[in-house]
């Protein structure tokens, strides 16, 4: 029997961040009538937040010729290999091949939207392994996602907001609608020739995090307002519809102090490759991984309790403020910025008792972080002698970054891993069709993008390439849309 549906579409996209605006956008623009449904009451999701972009052999990088760090813009073949060898070859290739052929265009696509590039190349300064493949957008994420909502509605694309979808509707083998809820709680039944699933992955959900990540999820912290509505809707309506998955719990990981947001000087302080040490009160890793944050953030969320305590002593603290950060994050912490205000906010630490320690002795500050003090102590005597012999050689870490811890007063600061999104998640072809898992052919009729495709890495976020999830994104729903349009119009 046909399906009855309130209203049809011919492409109905869940989730407005940016994989479902490009989706949605495509398709008004092939001349499809499209809906775009969204959870929350405002569109845009965690790609308000993204800084930039990833592009390979683009207009930007063409014209701009030589880039600042390191020697040259990389081609599509390097970008190519990159991600492949970055999995250990655990990405899907018809993926990366999808992404490193069309995220030049979406530069192209959002200068022909107003949008101005201020910046290409790598995202953070001091980080040698990266390639000069981020785009940084005048305004950031959040004026491009306003952009791509307002050239979305002028193209005729129709939002419902506060209208979470809930599941699919199949007819046989294929995809035919969504089932919506209205902002009044009632059910709606729409009816698409496609639908593309762009809900922003799962990282909000710590039953996912649990199931599918290789962390405890009881050690993955949130950031209030990042992400809380991206709760694995779209993978788990799909996989009920007999969806495969690929490196599903792959998620992007960022250190932060304890509930401290990202542009915190106490966080920004915490992330430099200071002298690190874990609930033992012994140092586990050279701490210079942090010039990554995806892998200090998965570093991190490995450690007992998800816990390591940055340690400083008042030189670095001084440091710190007089010549600013020694590695950056992006935007939020930018590199050599001057963390003027991170004594304060030890002092509001401290007195408020969320996790920053401070004491006139190491034995003192061990004691107050609850470590064996004499352990600590030892740590620290070993630290310090190594730092002055300019070889540590318990971890091999890099020279530039050592400073002894001899000054007091002395502050520690415990660090906790955030999830940005998650990375892993739906199987996909090159045309961002959701792959079934019991025959490896495509679902008719459902497609993935976003941080709800999976294939793009493996099981760490990949910031040797800049950008990838955000250019991921655009692109994913470029091309989900130009290959459903061109089977609806057959
Ligand atoms: C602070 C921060 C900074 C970042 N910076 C960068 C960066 O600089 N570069 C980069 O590459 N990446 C960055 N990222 C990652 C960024 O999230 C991705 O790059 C990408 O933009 C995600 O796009 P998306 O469309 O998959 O998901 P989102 O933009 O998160 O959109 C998903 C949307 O789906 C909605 N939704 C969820 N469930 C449902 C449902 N059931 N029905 C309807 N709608 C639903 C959500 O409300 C949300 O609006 C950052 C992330 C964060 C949090």
């Amino acid at each position: 029997m046909a399906e009855s549906f309130d209203v049809e579409y011919d492409i109905v996209v869940i989730g407005s961040g940016a994989s479902g605006k490009s989706a949605a956008f495509e398709g008004a623009r092939q001349g499809l009538s499209v809906v775009v449904l969204e959870k929350a009451a405002v569109q845009g999701g965690t790609s308000n937040f993204a800084e930039g972009q990833t592009a390979f052999e683009s207009s930007e990088q063409k014209a701009r010729k030589v880039p600042d760090y390191n020697d040259h813009y990389p081609s599509r073949t390097e970008g190519f290999n990159r991600y492949m060898d970055y999995s250990s070859k655990r990405c899907n290739p018809e993926v990366v091949r999808m992404q490193v052929n069309n995220t030049a265009e979406t530069i192209d696509l959002m200068k022909s939207l107003g949008i101005v590039y201020t910046y290409v190349g790598i995202y953070a300064y001091d980080q040698p392994a990266e390639l000069n493949t981020f785009h940084r957008p005048e305004g950031l994420g959040a004026h491009m996602q306003e952009v791509l909502y307002k050239a979305c509605v002028d193209a005729g694309v129709e939002f419902f907001f506060s209208t979470p979808a809930k599941s699919l509707i199949k007819d046989g083998d294929a995809v035919v609608g969504v089932v919506a809820e209205d902002s009044d709680g009632k059910a709606i039944r729409i009816g698409a020739k496609a639908v593309v699933i762009a809900s922003g992955g799962f990282g909000g959900n710590d039953d996912m995090i649990e199931k599918y990540s290789r962390f405890q999820s009881k050690n993955i912290h949130h950031i209030e307002g990042l992400g809380t509505d991206n709760t694995g809707d779209g993978a788990n309506m799909a996989i009920a519809a007999g969806a495969g998955t690929w490196e599903m719990g792959c998620l992007m990981l960022i250190p932060t102090a304890h509930e401290r947001g990202l542009t915190s000087h106490i966080s920004g302080a915490g992330m430099q490759p200071v002298l690190y040490v874990n609930k033992k009160g012994q140092r586990f890793w050279d701490e210079h991984c942090a010039l990554s944050f995806a892998d200090w953030g998965n570093v991190l969320a490995a450690q007992e309790g998800g816990v390591g305590y940055a340690v400083f002593d008042a030189d670095q603290v001084a440091h710190l403020v007089a010549d600013g950060s020694d590695i950056g994050l992006g935007d939020f912490i930018e590199y050599h910025q001057k963390l003027v205000n991170l004594p304060m906010e030890i002092d509001e630490a401290v007195a408020e008792g969320v996790m920053a320690f401070q004491a006139d002795s190491i034995e003192e500050l061990g004691a107050a972080m609850g470590l064996d003090p004499a352990v600590f102590a030892a740590t620290v005597e070993r630290y310090n002698a190594q730092c002055d012999a300019g070889f540590v050689e318990d971890f091999f870490k890099q020279p530039e970054f050592l400073r002894p811890i001899r000054k007091g007063p002395f502050y520690a600061v415990e660090m906790n891993s955030a999830v940005l999104v998650s990375t892993g998640a739906l199987h996909v072809n090159g045309n961002m069709q959701v792959v079934a898992a019991a025959t490896g052919e495509p679902i008719p009729g459902l497609y993935a993008a976003g941080m709800d495709a999976g294939g793009l890495f493996g099981d760490a976020y990949n910031l040797d390439v800049p950008g990838s999830a955000n250019g991921f994104s655009h692109a994913g729903g470029r091309v989900a849309a130009r290959h459903a349009a061109s089977v609806i119009k057959g």
